[in-house]
């Protein structure tokens, strides 16, 4: 089994795969102004088992491609949306971010929570921002530092994962400079770490390394994790996910 198998695996039962809250959902759709509006082309990103698919699919009157590469992610999206009452609404896609099958211009939105560190948020931006129709949103969430000092174990632990990490301000400057205006942005609270992401997913440790006795893969898996967990608990102060809610502007 290969690692992306077993991640996935171990993920597949989760309500989310990363930080979030429906709240939180909510709180970025308030700064969009996508509310009020009809007929709404929507494609969220990277939507793993669809937890802001289910909140746009309520909320809003639009028709939401939700894409992912994991296609036992979207069959457990597709169940979830058929119970909620929403399969109407949302269409599930199985396809690379970094390759979609996409028209030009003909989105009204863009949203990727937790998922468009896996292209690099300036590539993503940068790729993405033809979909959309000029005068479109993009709503992402993003790995930030919450000051521009910390200390120096989680400084290079996260630059190490993942180059891009940066501040609120450094994250708006990409935005600003690849064709976007920013409308809003805020930090992601502790609790939409710990209450909805890692203590569900502790909970599954056990069962996972039940069912993949022995194997020193599935232990190392979950060793990866408990080590992000613990350094998350250490140094939350420090760093969260922001959300970054932004307008595609005309070329200049
Ligand atoms: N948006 C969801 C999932 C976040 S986890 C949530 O907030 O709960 C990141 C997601 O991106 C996973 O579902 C993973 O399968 C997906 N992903 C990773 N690389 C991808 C790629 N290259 N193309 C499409 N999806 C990808």
């Amino acid at each position: 089994m290969d690692n992306l198998q077993l991640l996935a695996e171990l993920h597949l039962d989760g309500e989310r795969q990363g930080p979030g809250g429906d709240g939180l959902t909510r709180q970025a759709l308030a700064l969009s102004g996508l509310a009020g509006h009809s007929g709404l082309k929507i494609a969220d990103i990277g939507c793993g088992t669809g937890a802001s698919t289910l909140v746009l699919a309520r909320d809003l009157e639009a028709e939401i491609l939700a894409i992912d590469f994991l296609p036992s992610f979207l069959d457990a999206l597709n169940t979830r949306a058929a119970q909620a009452g929403l399969g109407g609404r949302i269409r599930t896609l199985a396809a690379s971010m970094e390759n979609l099958p996409l028209q030009p211009e003909t989105l009204d939105a863009i949203w990727s929570e937790g998922a468009i560190y896996n292209i690099g948020f300036e590539r993503g931006l940068r790729e993405w921002r033809r979909y959309l129709k000029v005068g479109g949103v993009i709503a992402v969430s993003e790995l930030t530092w919450l000051s521009a000092q910390r200390p120096a174990e989680i400084d290079a632990f996260w630059r190490a994962e993942y180059a891009e990490v940066d501040t609120a301000a450094g994250k708006l400057a990409v935005l600003e400079r690849n064709g976007y205006s920013p409308l809003g942005y805020f930090a992601l609270p502790e609790s939409s770490w710990l209450d909805a992401y890692y203590r569900p997913l502790q909970a599954r440790f056990a069962a996972f390394l039940a069912a993949h006795q022995g194997s020193a893969q599935a232990q190392a898996v979950v060793d990866e994790h408990v080590r992000e967990i613990e350094l998350y608990e250490r140094y939350r102060a420090y760093f969260s996910y922001g959300f970054y809610i932004a307008r595609k502007l005309p070329q200049a």
